[in-house]
């Protein structure tokens, strides 16, 4: 086939992402001009015109263990050249060896059964669906302030209203008080946030619940992080309502909390439904429902197929991720680093007035800009041109939460203590103005 007279230069690529892309793609590039990046490496981008940049988004925490990692690719190619694809109807090795690996890394005390999804959003979806049969109830408890997908299940349990659509969702879902200390309606008492579930239990239909979902850490959010003790009762009041938990892990799992392999062990609870993808594949497409056994095999009463679930691909690159992550001991390496951001951060916070808060757990982290640290107005505006300025510096981070206010870090969980002092000098010629 002739090759086609294509033009690729920058502004042509622009030119036809105005064109055929659909708006609320186009809407989602953040920068004023859009960032084409042609090449990863570990922790670092190079963008077409060859700058180099520090990734500390991960691409929005897809990329554990690094960009272009050697055995991520061996392992995908390896599987590209022997099987691409084995339907759900068969059995195949990799998807087996790799359930089995990622339910070795579920905590003891039950046991858990493994079903992939393309995705995080189609893992929320089954999840619901889990719950819903199990318990035979309908209503879920959900977070404002939380994101958990997009499809309509998804979408439905999303607190963030900016990501719900004016179409008919689903019924039953209660979105209930964030307890986020700094901007939550009840502030640091967690025993409102509490009695808030109690109430809502009340107006259940019949006073019953199909589950609780939550975020141990809420990525889009912000990273806010479930005050101590909170899980636990809200999970105790959830289980006596007969519903389960169900745990959100596609932005803290994999270690990046540098103290546990998944956010819930933080809680002192053990989830009967465990949602994961993102840093699973490495940016394969990939997600799972880790489940309690009895709660997993509910559906196979009825059916439950999706074509792509547990392709040996994406199932490859995961298998290579977890070991990746042990060889190169990346949960230590985020608690080390994680801590090093935080400093950073906190030095920060001290210069500047502009940033209210600063939130972190590991390489999960966060600062929040107010105009005013008494009020607490969101900066949206001012958090618009900082952001604009963190391209110019060479750090790609993201501009998160529901006012638009945080910039969110979530890097590859490779980074090193070196790329520390990058890191400092950007934000602080951000900040600076
Ligand atoms: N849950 C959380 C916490 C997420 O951050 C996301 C994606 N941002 C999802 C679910 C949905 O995952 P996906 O985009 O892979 O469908």
């Amino acid at each position: 086939m002739a090759d086609l007279d294509i033009d690729w230069s920058t502004e042509a690529i622009i030119g036809r992402r105005d064109k055929f892309y659909a708006a609320s793609q186009r809407a989602f590039v953040p920068y004023k001009t859009p960032l084409i990046f042609a090449r990863g490496e570990r922790q670092y981008l190079w963008d077409e015109a060859g700058r180099k940049y520090l990734d500390l988004l991960g691409m929005n925490v897809c990329i554990s263990v690094g960009h272009a990692h050697p055995t991520v690719t061996r392992a995908v190619e390896e599987q590209i050249r022997q099987l691409q694809h084995c339907t759900t109807m068969f059995y195949h090795p990799v998807p087996a060896h790799f359930a089995e690996e990622l339910a070795a890394r579920m905590p003891k005390g039950q046991d858990w059964v493994v079903h992939f999804t393309n995705s995080g959003t189609e893992a929320i979806d089954l999840a619901l669906i889990m719950a819903q049969s199990f318990t035979g109830n309908i209503d879920m408890l959900a977070l404002r302030n939380a994101y958990h997908g997009a499809t309509i299940g998804a979408q439905s349990l999303t607190g963030i209203s900016g990501f719900r659509h004016n179409v008919p969702l689903l019924g039953g879902v209660h979105h209930i008080a964030n307890p986020d200390p700094y901007r939550g309606i009840f502030g640091d008492d967690t025993d409102a946030y509490l009695a808030e579930i109690d109430r809502t239990i009340q107006f259940a239909t019949p006073g019953t619940l199909a589950g609780f979902i939550v975020e141990p850490i809420q990525g889009y959010g912000g990273i806010v992080e479930l005050p101590k003790g909170y899980l636990k009762a809200a999970t105790k009041k959830v289980r006596d309502a007969g519903g389960v938990l169900i745990v959100d892990e596609v932005q803290s799992g994999f270690g990046r909390t540098g103290d546990n392999f998944w956010g819930f062990e933080h809680h002192d609870v053990l989830p009967e439904i465990v949602v994961m993808a993102k840093g699973i594949g490495n940016g394969f497409p990939l997600g799972a429902v880790v489940a309690r056994r009895d709660v997993a095999e509910v559906l196979a009463k009825k059916f439950f197929f999706n074509t792509y679930g547990a392709s040996p691909m994406a199932c490859a690159a995961g298998r290579a991720v977890l070991k990746v992550i042990d060889d190169e001991k990346l949960q230590q390496n985020s608690k080390t680093v994680g801590a090093a951001l935080r400093a950073v951060l906190d030095r920060l916070h001290q210069k500047y007035e502009i940033i209210g808060e600063v939130r972190s757990h590991g390489l999960m982290l966060a600062v929040e800009l107010v105009s005013d640290r008494r009020s607490k107005t969101p900066a949206t505006k001012e958090t618009a041109e900082i952001f604009e300025k963190t391209r110019e510096n060479g750090i790609v981070v993201s501009k998160s939460g529901a006012n638009r206010n945080i910039l969110r870090m979530v890097p590859p969980m490779c980074i090193k203590l070196e790329d520390v002092a990058w890191v400092e000098e950007a934000l602080d010629r951000c900040f600076a103005g």
